[in-house]
């Protein structure tokens, strides 16, 4: 489906950032890529969307491939139209607008945005509310509304946690998991939270320095100890 083969990232054609990475996005299932602050989770995914154009960044190697298509170097709104939509880490939600102007900013019409309320019934209490007085847990449902009512086949989401409570960020990862499953959408879900993330996801990655250093099921990787030890301070 999506498929990274030996993808290296450099930002300013110097600082390596992603170094030779290889993972792929299983097809209606949530795939999660883990590791600590600076990683390079976030360059990873801006690389498949195509913003790293904007960061002074580029692929310098391997292939990115969606679909039996190379995305090295495409541009953002070429990669959109694929179907690959993302939700950023920061600077997701205009907190002038409403909740229902933010919506129809990417829904395009206004029955699409009356649809996300239907699938996010709690978004739909908030519809009025200026964004900017929206908690941290309900900007972030709202960015992945945002996301989906595009209707992409494949969501890469960053860092949903970000500044967020753990019960929070389990409840969000919980409704990120329902949508999921509901439409059979593809995620490839960054997070630092690695508990929150495995549990929701189907299969997960471990990133340690612009390198992949673990991968398995979410089984696999919590009973790993050291892997849990690094990752979640427990044992
Ligand atoms: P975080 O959770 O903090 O975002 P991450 O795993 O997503 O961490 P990245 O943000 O991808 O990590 O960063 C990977 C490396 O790339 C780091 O060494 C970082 O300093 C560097 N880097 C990130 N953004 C830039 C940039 N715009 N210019 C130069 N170097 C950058």
């Amino acid at each position: 489906m999506l498929e990274l083969h030996q993808v290296e990232v450099a930002y300013n054609k110097t600082a390596t950032a992603v170094r030779g990475v290889s993972m792929h996005a299983e097809q209606g299932k949530i795939t999660t890529l883990l590791g600590t602050n600076g990683a390079g989770k976030t360059t990873t995914l801006t690389a498949i969307s195509g913003f790293i154009g904007m960061e002074n960044a580029d692929v310098v190697g391997g292939e990115i491939v969606y679909k039996g298509r190379r995305l090295n170097r495409l541009a953002p709104h070429r990669v959109s139209r694929l179907g690959i939509a993302l939700v950023p880490e920061r600077d997701k939600v205009f907190d002038t607008l409403t909740v229902t102007d933010n919506i129809k900013l990417t829904a395009g019409s206004a029955g699409k945005a009356r649809a996300v309320y239907e699938e996010f019934p709690r978004l739909g209490e908030l519809a009025g509310r200026t964004a900017g007085y929206l908690s941290g847990g309900e900007k972030q449902l709202l960015a992945l509304a945002m996301a989906l009512v595009t209707e992409p086949e494949v969501l890469l989401v960053d860092e949903l946690s970000l500044g967020l409570a753990p019960r929070v960020t389990s409840d969000l990862l919980g409704e990120l998991q329902r949508v999921q499953r509901e439409r059979g959408l593809t995620v490839l879900l960054v997070e630092q939270n690695a508990a929150a993330a495995l549990a929701v996801a189907d299969y997960g990655y471990v990133m340690e320095d612009g390198r992949l250093v673990h991968d398995g099921t979410p089984e696999a990787l919590l009973s790993h100890g050291d892997i849990m030890e690094f990752y979640l301070g427990t044992g």
